[in-house]
């Protein structure tokens, strides 16, 4: 059976937030000084650090400071360094990123495992699970104090046709009720691309900014909108879509329903066959990086021209959204000249040139786990808005549909 936490319950994971959060800050700490500082009476602490103890979530230690005389040596209550509280996982095609972060918010195992391509959602499912129970084994990471999962997934998570956020596309709803079911955890969703660029603001090339835009070039292309310290997801969950910015209203049908997007114009395969056209046989994204670098020219205006028009899109974003740092992720980013030079260039010259400001156009920082962090940000993010999202286990069996995609934000 599955039930919504009652009122009790969540006063309870409020008190116990309180608590992990004073342990978070202050490290080991007595029982009597925990009571002190958190203000709640003898029973109600000893009872939540007793479940917490239960859950593995805090360990019991002796006290650094040994008193003198008789009687039993004094134990603290700290974190469990080897405790699960916090999974971030990005599933994509054909890889999954996984990261494990304990009660005191560290990161204390990060894996990456391969998915067959053609894999059904069941078998994607059995990935995942698999991939987290070896990480689990390795690093002897306790799996008892879990309270929630965050999944990053490609393409579009909820439900386009529908305005309620909790609405996900089929493929979502189905793998995130499968993650539910095996680890009995409270799962939330979003776009992959999304959740890195809101991981890229909390930890990476935008720390500190309120206002960033986040272009991930790769196979495919993505993005993620951040305004005014909130992670924005629009009214169907497509903001910060970049790739699905037409171009040319003539071009080639794209999967979206639309026409010349930029992500059928500078995705790297189309790069690789624009290549071929010209004459030059570049077989992969790597080969593709070491001829630019070697200086081959045919190669360089393909990247240029790419990143010219990837520019001009994001040029004409910032003029709508009036960001402080536009990062930029994928394999082509690794090219300062001329990837980073031509987009900087575009958007100096072409995103309202007679402002007075000056927008950071920057390397994403996080490399391949950005979005596997981005989820668990994204835990983090709604812990405080949302203490329900964050407590204790719901009953197996929770259903997908009734956890919202949760709205992320800067703290
Ligand atoms: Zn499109």
């Amino acid at each position: 059976m599955s039930e919504r936490p009652d009122a009790l319950q969540r006063l309870r994971g409020a008190h116990e937030a309180v608590v992990l959060g004073e342990l978070r800050r202050s490290g080991a700490l007595s029982r009597s000084e925990l009571m002190r500082r958190v203000g709640l009476s003898r029973t109600t602490l000893f009872a939540i650090v007793s479940d917490l103890l239960q859950r593995e979530a805090v360990v019991e230690q002796t006290a650094a400071a040994q008193q003198r005389g008789r009687g039993r040596p004094p134990t603290e209550i700290t974190l469990n360094p080897r405790g699960a509280e916090l999974i971030g996982i990005e599933l994509q095609r054909n890889r999954t990123h996984i990261v494990v972060v304990n009660s005191a918010h560290e990161i204390v195992g990060r894996h990456r495992a391969p998915v067959p391509g053609e894999a059904g959602p069941a078998e994607r499912v059995d990935a995942i699970t698999g991939a987290v129970g070896e990480l689990l084994r390795e690093r002897r990471i306790a799996l008892a104090p879990l309270q929630g999962i965050g999944l990053g997934l490609p393409g579009f998570v909820q439900d386009p046709a529908s305005a309620d956020p909790r609405s996900m596309t089929p493929f979502a709803a189905r793998i995130a009720a499968a993650l539910e079911r095996h680890f009995h955890a409270p799962v939330v969703v979003d776009n992959n691309a999304r959740l890195a660029a809101l991981a890229e603001v909390t930890w990476g090339a935008a720390r500190g900014h309120d206002n960033a835009v986040y272009l991930r070039w790769s196979d495919g292309v993505g993005g993620g909108l951040v305004t005014d310290g909130r992670l924005v997801r629009g009214a169907h969950g497509t903001a910060g879509e970049i790739g699905h910015t037409s171009c040319d209203p003539g071009g080639p049908p794209c999967h979206c329903g639309g026409r010349g997007c930029l992500e059928a114009e500078i995705r790297l395969p189309a790069l690789l066959t624009r290549c071929a056209e010209r004459g030059v046989r570049v077989r992969d994204a790597d080969e593709l990086l070491s001829l630019a670098e070697s200086g081959e020219e045919t190669v360089r205006t393909v990247l240029r021209e790419a990143a010219a028009l990837a520019g001009r899109v994001l040029a004409a974003l910032a003029a709508h959204t009036d960001p402080e740092c536009i990062m930029i992720d994928g394999e082509p980013a690794a090219l300062e000249d001329p990837v980073l030079t031509t987009i900087r260039e575009q958007v100096r010259t072409l995103s309202l040139p007679t402002a007075p400001r000056d927008i950071t156009v920057c390397r994403a920082a996080l490399g391949a786990d950005a979005a596997a962090r981005g989820a668990v940000a994204l835990l983090l993010h709604s812990h405080g808005q949302d203490l329900e999202r964050l407590m204790p286990r719901p009953a197996p069996g929770f259903a997908a549909s009734a956890v919202p995609a949760a709205e992320g934000g800067r703290r």
